[in-house]
């Protein structure tokens, strides 16, 4: 039965939640919107995955968003594979600026190209005064770019300042770490988590070989997050294209 379950699994057509052991089959566990149904553990998602889960059919357009402002033309080439996509959206009808985060490209991790990126959607929702929402997961800062990645932190975080009175709300996703959970990602008007999203800076083995201690299991949960007052809201998948259109009615 082990080796039966072995390859169902191999090919697909058969996922094993990671939290509870469960075996699902996982055309139910895409209709299921990725969390599994025995104990809500919420899968990783891609950025194409969801955003096709939060917005309306066929609404998302995807703008230029990986070169500077001056340098948009008629012959922008769209597709770069990056860890972050974004866009203007519907969400059950509302319209926003939406830039999601792809943690299977290098980890989510914000380099130049990213930082940039953050900053031209920020700087079109102020243009079109429109709402922006970021699905945020990331390691932190590429590192692999030194300076020029840390200084990414600097950029967005000046570039969220500036954007006056235009709302932005963060969806905190597993993980968000380190540079960015340290600089536009906590400065949103409204920061909502997924349930069990590890949310901090510095991760949990490099805390516990400096403080050379063991951290509790809830360490950097969002639940623990919330009880300590850094985010507003802890939203299941299944229910957050409801609360973001409910958000985005008010803001
Ligand atoms: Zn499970």
């Amino acid at each position: 039965m082990r080796q039966v379950l072995d390859i169902a699994k191999k090919n697909g057509r058969w996922t094993e939640c990671p939290s509870c052991k469960e075996v699902i089959i996982t055309k139910k566990l895409e209709e299921n919107m990725l969390v599994c149904p025995h104990c809500s553990h919420h899968f990783r998602l891609n950025a194409a995955k969801r955003i096709e889960l939060t917005c309306d059919t066929d609404s998302f357009v995807e703008l230029p968003i990986f070169i500077s402002e001056k340098e948009h033309g008629d012959n922008v080439s769209l597709a770069q594979d990056e860890a972050i996509k974004g866009g203007m959206a519907k969400i059950q009808g509302c319209t926003c600026v939406i830039g999601v985060m792809n943690f299977s490209f290098k980890g989510g991790s914000m380099g130049v190209s990213v930082g940039q990126a953050v900053v031209n959607l920020m700087r079109h929702a102020k243009k079109v005064k429109k709402p922006l929402v970021m699905f945020c997961t990331s390691g932190g800062v590429r590192i692999q770019e030194g300076i020029w990645g840390l200084l990414q932190m600097l950029r967005t975080a000046q570039t969220r300042n500036m954007m006056g009175n235009v709302p932005m709300i963060t969806v905190f996703t597993d993980p968000t770490l380190g540079g960015v959970s340290a600089s536009f990602a906590s400065l949103a008007d409204i920061m909502i988590a997924e349930p069990g999203s590890r949310i901090g800076f510095a991760g949990q083995r490099v805390i516990e070989s400096t403080i050379q201690q063991k951290v509790p299991p809830d360490f950097q949960k969002a639940e623990t997050v919330l009880s300590q007052g850094f985010i507003d809201q802890i939203v299941d998948r299944r229910h957050m294209r409801d609360t973001l259109a409910y958000l985005l009615r008010w803001v």
